[in-house]
């Protein structure tokens, strides 16, 4: 299968939803491609309170009616997991496990996914207490002990959002301070259910044929070893970029994100790279749907600098 459009949308999260709308809107043909449900990490957020004019909204609901504005100019939705880009000439080739799709100009919308910590029993205990999503996997938990790492907006919003189903939530930090936004650890620390374990560097998944138990730490001020109980550990220690794809670009900076200019345009001419993925300072809705309009119109701008050339 081979299918040649004017822009090929790699990702349908805030930000890939926002350059379709702009981009069909101005009369291109776009189709927009993801290996998931469109909506990206939205899906995976409870309750989202920045999102202008909605004072609060589901993530998924959010995602429901982005998707909405976005086909509603002609823009098409495909599921596609694309394995690689080339340029040819004008052109550019993305290759998908189901075939290629030919284009003047492609954004990279494909956001970002959690590290891992790499420690033993993460993997073993993967969907067997080990989750990287309460809004997904939370519900299995109701009633019991659950243990967050990480100290950043994610542990603290979406540990929250437990307490909400389990009994207790237990942040264990590998400092003594949070890295999540001030409102978030005003309500975290007004919170019965939430309790903190600080200087704590986590060393295993403790579990057995039920799954997960608990977790064993090193207290990094004592140097002890301790163990804490919990049925469910929801891991949030930060995001990386998701860009194997596309890394023989040569588009990206050392940690992986994807390096653009106020256009949103990389270096190769037509490849454009908006959201999460990129680097820059704000990971968020705004930020990302922000990028998506820019790189709306600047492929537009782009396709038109193409025809004008051609005239010449
Ligand atoms: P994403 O939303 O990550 O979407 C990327 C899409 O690309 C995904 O659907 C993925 O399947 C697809 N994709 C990736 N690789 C490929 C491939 N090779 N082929 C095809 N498709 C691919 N921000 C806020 O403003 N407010 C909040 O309350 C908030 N809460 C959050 C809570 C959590 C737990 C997390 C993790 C993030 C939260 N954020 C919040 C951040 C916000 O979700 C992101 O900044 C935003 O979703 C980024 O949008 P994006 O379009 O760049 O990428
Ligand atoms: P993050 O901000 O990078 O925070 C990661 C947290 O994990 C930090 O507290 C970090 O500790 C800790 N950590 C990192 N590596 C670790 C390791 N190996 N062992 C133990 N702990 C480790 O990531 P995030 O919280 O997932 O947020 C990602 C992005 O999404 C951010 O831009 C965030 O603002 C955004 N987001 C926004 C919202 C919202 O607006 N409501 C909600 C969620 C996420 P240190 O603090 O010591 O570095």
């Amino acid at each position: 299968m081979s299918k040649e459009v004017d822009v090929v949308v790699i990702g349908a999260g805030p930000g890939g939803m926002t350059a379709a709308l702009y981009a069909s809107r101005s009369n291109l043909s776009v189709v927009m491609l993801d290996r998931g449900i469109y909506g990206g990490q939205m899906n995976n957020t409870a309750t989202i309170e920045n999102y202008p004019g909605f004072p609060s909204v589901m993530g998924p609901d959010l995602g429901e009616k982005m998707f909405a504005g976005a086909t509603q100019f002609g823009a098409e939705y495909e599921y596609g997991n694309v394995t690689g880009i080339e340029t040819d000439g004008d052109n550019k080739i993305v290759h998908t496990d189901d075939g290629d799709y030919i284009a003047k100009a492609v954004i990279l919308a494909t956001g970002s996914e959690y590290k891992k910590l790499g420690i033993p029993g993460e993997q073993e205990y993967a969907g067997r207490g080990v989750s990287y999503c309460a809004v997904c996997d939370g519900a299995f938990f109701k009633g019991q002990d659950l243990i967050v790492i990480g100290g950043g907006d994610s542990a603290i919003e979406e540990g929250l959002y437990l307490t909400q189903l389990a009994n207790s939530v237990t942040v264990i930090h590998r400092r003594d301070q949070l890295r999540a936004q001030p409102i978030m650890q005003k309500r975290a620390f007004a919170n019965d259910k939430m309790k903190f374990i600080w200087n704590a560097q986590v060393e295993e998944i403790l579990g057995g044929d039920d799954g997960v138990t608990g977790v064993r730490y090193k207290d990094k001020v004592t140097g002890e070893e301790k163990v804490v109980d919990g049925k469910g550990t929801f891991i949030y220690v930060g995001i990386k970029p998701m860009t194997d794809a596309f890394a023989n670009l040569g588009v990206l900076d050392e940690q992986g994100w994807v390096i653009v200019d106020d256009h949103m345009q990389t270096k190769v001419p037509g490849v454009f790279a908006i959201g999460d993925v990129r680097q820059k300072e704000l990971r968020q809705i705004t930020t990302a749907i922000g990028d998506g309009g820019l790189a709306g119109q600047g492929v537009f701008n782009y396709i038109q600098g193409l025809k004008d050339s051609a005239l010449k």
